[in-house]
Formats: structure tokens, C-alpha cells, sequence
């Protein structure tokens, strides 16, 4: 029987979706439009329990399109999430390949970071598609523009730093906010101009404390300024306490460090989250695993949802707005 010359795709039976390494807002938008996109196409999905651990070890739960109702507007992980040292092993990879075998998986989304895509290149090549979906707060995945939970996350630190705000003006004071970021500056940059910060320190760019937060709040200081704050991210290595302390001693502004912690990746996703979430799940199964491609990154370019190799995504390289940095230092004087 003849289809006309066009190639037969035998479209996968059954996938499984999984969330990975730290949770992001907006995980969960991604879950269900994986789930409700396979599911309307007749494919099955299994939820993986906890990340590789449950690929590992079978920890499955079959999802149809009402087990998903509910969480788009959740933050965390419904999946939960891991970090599975095992599955970084030898060992750890050949059970949970066993293990796809035994279920009947023929491919997997995986929603996480670049941690979690260099573990879907690994099943990659062992014969298992995967299909990452960029899920992060930290923004630090280089083919992607932008990367789920990221702007939930900034939202959240600027509504924290708002509030920390209102006592550091009351107080006269200075306070040093550490943000999350230990790889990458992208919410401390972006969430130190929203709050108006008067020095960012990021891991990209080189500082030196008595240049660019002393001398800077000194030169504020005598147009009046009394109260300040400084946006470090945790990646910079600086003992947060200590900076301001430093600071005291040297401005004589009262100085109060503010730690922000796990605070920044929980809430419910912000619209944008939401919506690319919700786009990028449907990308992962409509545009690729049903189309029986597999190996790549899903990703947000210029607003447009679009796909790269695995390989070539994990061997690409982001670099900070350098012109934004500097937008930064020139308004907050
Ligand atoms: P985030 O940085 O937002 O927390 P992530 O996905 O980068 O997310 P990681 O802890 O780096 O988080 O990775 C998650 C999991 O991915 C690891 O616990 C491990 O199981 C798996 N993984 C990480 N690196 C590798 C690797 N090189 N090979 C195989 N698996 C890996």
C-alpha cells in the first residue's frame, strides 16, 4: 500500500517526563502541557518520581490529562526532584537504561538545567531520545534566552528587596542582600536595577570592593544619600556578613546583611513562566518526540520557541549584557 512517497512515522508509544536538579517556578506548567499533549495524541505518560533517581529505580505514575489539573498555577515540582549522584555513574546510567527497556519508554522530556541536559545526553547516546526543557532560575543555560522559573525568581527577589527597603530607608541604613546565582549574575544584575541597587557584584564581571561599594556609596553619600542597598550574588564569594561590616566601618552608614535564601525559588509562576512553560512542553512532544526526534534542547530565541542538538547546546557559551551592567552603574549614582 502506497502513503503517497511520504515517510511513515510510527509515532512513540509511551514517553516519561521528569523534573531534575533544583526546582524552578512554572516545572509544573511544563509537566502538564508535556502531559496533555502526549496524552491527546494517544501517547502514555509516565511521571518519573524524584529526578534520575526514579528512572533508576522505576519510580513511575502513569498521568493522564486530569492527574495534571491543578498545578499550573503551583511552584515546586508535583514530579518532586533530585540530585541522583547514582545516575551520574556507569552503574547508575545502565540500570535506568534497563529500566526505560522494561517500561516501554521511548523517550523522555527532561526538565531541569544544564546538569540535568548533560544526563539526557548521556541516555542520548545509549539509544534513549531525550527532549531537555529548560527549567532554572539561575537564566545560566547558553542556548536559551531565558529559561523556566527565571522570571518567577526575579519577581520574587524584587518584591523581597522592596520590603527590606522600607526598614533600610526608615533606618538610614545600607543592607547587602545576597541573591542566588552561583554560576551566573543574571538575577542579581537584573534584580539589583529593579530594586535600584547601588553596586552589583556578579561572577562575570571583576570588582573591587573599595572601588565599586565603598568609593561608590561615598560619592552617593555626598549628594545626600542616606540609604542604600548592594545586590551580591552568591557566586562571587563574598562573605556577605563581612561586606557589611566593611562597610560600616568604612561609610559609617548602619549595614545589615540579608541572606534570601530557598524564599527565592518557591511561589506560584509568574504569566510569562506560565505561558512558556506551557509552550515549550507542548514543543517537546508535538514538534519532536512525535516526530520521532529526539536529542535535543528545547529553547526560548528572541521569544520564539525553537530546538538545538544536545550536544551542540551543552558546548555553547552565554555571556552577560555587559551594556546592562553598565545601564546599572550609570543610573544608580
Ligand atoms: P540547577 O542548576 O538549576 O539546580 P541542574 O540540572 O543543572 O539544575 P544539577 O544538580 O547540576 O542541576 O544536575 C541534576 C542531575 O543531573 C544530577 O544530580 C545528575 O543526576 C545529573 N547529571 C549532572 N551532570 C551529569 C553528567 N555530567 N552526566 C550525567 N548526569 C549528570
Amino acid at each position: 500500500m502506497s502513503n503517497g512517497g511520504k515517510a511513515m512515522v510510527i509515532i512513540m508509544k509511551t514517553i516519561a517526563v521528569l523534573t531534575s536538579g533544583g526546582d524552578a517556578p512554572g516545572m509544573n506548567a511544563a509537566v502538564r502541557a508535556v502531559v496533555r499533549t502526549a496524552c491527546v495524541n494517544d501517547i502514555k505518560v509516565l511521571g518519573v518520581v524524584r529526578g534520575y533517581n526514579g528512572l533508576i529505580n522505576g519510580d513511575f505514575v502513569e498521568l493522564d490529562l486530569r492527574s495534571v489539573s491543578d498545578i499550573i498555577h503551583r511552584g515546586g515540582t508535583k514530579l518532586y526532584s533530585a540530585r541522583s549522584a547514582e545516575f551520574a555513574t556507569e552503574e547508575g546510567m545502565r540500570k535506568a537504561i534497563r529500566t526505560c527497556k522494561e517500561y516501554g519508554i521511548e523517550g523522555v522530556v527532561v526538565i531541569g538545567g544544564d546538569g540535568s541536559f548533560r544526563g539526557a545526553r548521556d541516555l542520548s547516546e545509549r539509544g534513549i531520545p531525550c527532549v531537555g526543557i529548560p527549567g532554572t532560575i539561575d537564566n545560566d543555560i547558553a542556548c536559551c534566552d531565558y529559561t523556566i522559573g527565571y522570571d518567577t525568581c526575579l519577581n520574587t527577589i524584587m518584591d523581597c528587596v522592596d520590603r527590606v527597603r522600607d526598614t533600610t530607608e526608615s533606618h538610614d541604613r545600607c543592607t547587602v542582600v545576597e541573591v542566588m546565582g552561583r554560576r551566573a549574575g543574571y538575577l542579581a544584575l537584573n534584580a539589583g536595577i529593579a530594586v535600584g541597587a547601588t553596586s552589583i557584584l556578579i561572577p562575570e564581571i571583576d570588582f573591587d570592593i573599595q572601588k565599586d561599594v565603598i568609593e561608590r556609596m561615598q560619592r552617593t553619600q555626598r549628594t545626600d544619600k542616606k540609604h542604600f542597598l548592594v545586590v551580591v550574588a552568591e557566586g562571587v564569594g563574598v562573605d556577605v556578613t563581612e561586606l557589611a561590616k566593611e562597610i560600616q566601618a568604612q561609610t559609617g552608614v548602619e549595614s545589615r546583611a540579608c541572606i534570601l535564601g530557598h524564599i527565592q525559588r518557591g511561589g506560584s509562576p509568574t504569566v510569562q513562566d506560565r505561558v512558556m512553560a506551557t509552550r515549550m512542553g507542548h514543543y517537546a512532544v508535538k514538534e519532536l518526540l512525535m516526530k520521532n526526534i529526539g536529542n535535543r534542547v528545547v529553547a526560548a530565541k528572541k521569544g520564539d520557541v525553537v530546538d538545538y542538538d544536545i550536544f551542540e547546546a551543552l558546548n555553547m557559551e552565554k555571556h552577560i549584557d555587559e551594556e546592562l551592567y553598565q545601564v546599572a552603574l550609570d543610573v544608580s549614582i
